[in-house]
């Protein structure tokens, strides 16, 4: 028999998930794309594609109850999903919601939780079609899943991006991180004198950005608009650095990220520095921005220049020239993942 023991810790979560992938093989002709990238992709007609995608949330690990309103996180496990689908360049269409819920939960909490998802619903135009309920005996945890559609010749994958491609990324970053850290301090001081009452006023955005963040499907209609179709994207969820890294991997293509470009909101800049962290470092690994990381071919540059919600912050390079991040005063350092483990 054998006895060898391997820690989950020593392969981390994504070697974890390459050694579950690497036992399986595709059987299904209608199965396009399986792990590996936001969402699988499935045969659906002769011109458009089905998505699918899961994510859950756990009390005590993705969330902590004593400061996250239960309409927000109704809100939030929504957009995650929805997020993954725009990151395919997908429409999304339907949700299913698994919960198990521990019998500290009154109806009218489970009320405050579904009000939310109702306006995750509404926001991204989902129908909420089934789930499953059950109960739980170590706190709350969510699953859900998101059904999207795309068209054959608009569905985005992370290991298409070439090098001269641009590197986008919408909206800002850093700030879900920093929001969750200043959550945290408050409730440390709570905890200490509950006489004390939390510091949060003047930091409403980036506390809205972890708590009740939004998928910009906003962007991926304005980008079938435009007539963009990027050549490779992800969402942010763990880091700027570590996803930018995925597409690069994905694709066999090294980057080059300058740091002067990488957008931070002016109230997470300061929260940075006063919380004595470097801004910089908080945007490249933060997570949690659920942002769209894409890369686009150098022609669609006048179309995308101008737009006040997308950043152009670096560019596609060859494999051979690694992945570097230019900082201010020009040095090419390697752009290292510190993203986050879970184990
Ligand atoms: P995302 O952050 O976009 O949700 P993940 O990093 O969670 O993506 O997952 C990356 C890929 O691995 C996805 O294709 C996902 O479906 C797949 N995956 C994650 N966990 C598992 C698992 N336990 N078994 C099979 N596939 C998994
Ligand atoms: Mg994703």
């Amino acid at each position: 028999m054998d006895t060898t023991r391997t820690e989950l810790a020593s392969l981390g979560e994504f070697g974890l998930i390459n050694h579950i992938n690497s036992r399986f093989s595709l059987q299904n002709p209608e199965s396009i794309k399986g792990i590996g990238d936001d969402a699988a992709v499935i045969a659906q007609d002769a011109t458009h594609y089905t998505l699918l995608s899961t994510d859950m949330l756990v009390e005590g690990v993705h969330f902590d109850l004593s400061y996250t309103p239960l309409p927000h996180l109704g809100f939030k496990a929504v957009a995650v999903n929805v997020s993954d689908i725009a990151a395919m360049y997908g429409i999304p269409k339907q949700i299913v919601i698994g919960l198990a819920v521990s019998n500290r939960f009154s109806v009218e909490a489970i009320d405050a939780f579904y009000e939310g998802v109702k306006a995750a619903c509404d926001t991204f135009k989902v129908d909420l079609i089934g789930g499953d309920t059950t109960s739980s005996r170590s706190g709350l945890v969510i699953s859900i899943s998101v059904v999207g559609v795309t068209e054959h010749d608009k569905v985005v994958y992370r290991n298409t991006a070439k090098p001269t491609d641009i590197v986008c990324v919408t909206g800002d970053l850093g700030a879900a991180y920093l929001g969750l850290q200043v959550l945290e301090r408050e409730k440390q001081v709570y905890m200490q004198d509950p006489s004390m009452q939390p510091e949060l006023t003047g930091r409403e955005y980036i506390l809205q950005r972890q708590l009740r963040p939004s998928a910009r499907m906003d962007i991926i209609h304005e980008l079938r608009e435009m007539g963009i179709i990027p050549t490779a994207m992800i969402d942010v969820s763990d880091g700027v650095a570590s996803d930018i890294l995925h597409i690069c991997k994905q694709s066999n293509v090294g980057v080059a990220l300058f740091e002067d470009k990488i957008p931070i909101d002016a109230t997470a800049y300061d929260t940075a520095i006063e919380l004595k962290l470097d801004p910089i470092v908080c945007a490249l690994n933060g997570g949690e921005d659920y942002e769209l990381l894409f890369t686009i071919q150098q022609s669609d540059y006048e179309k995308i220049k101008n737009h006040a919600d997308i950043s152009l912050i670096g560019y596609i390079q060859e494999a051979a020239k690694g992945n570097e991040l230019v900082t201010k005063s020009g040095n090419r350092i390697a752009l290292q993942a510190q993203g986050w483990t879970h184990f």
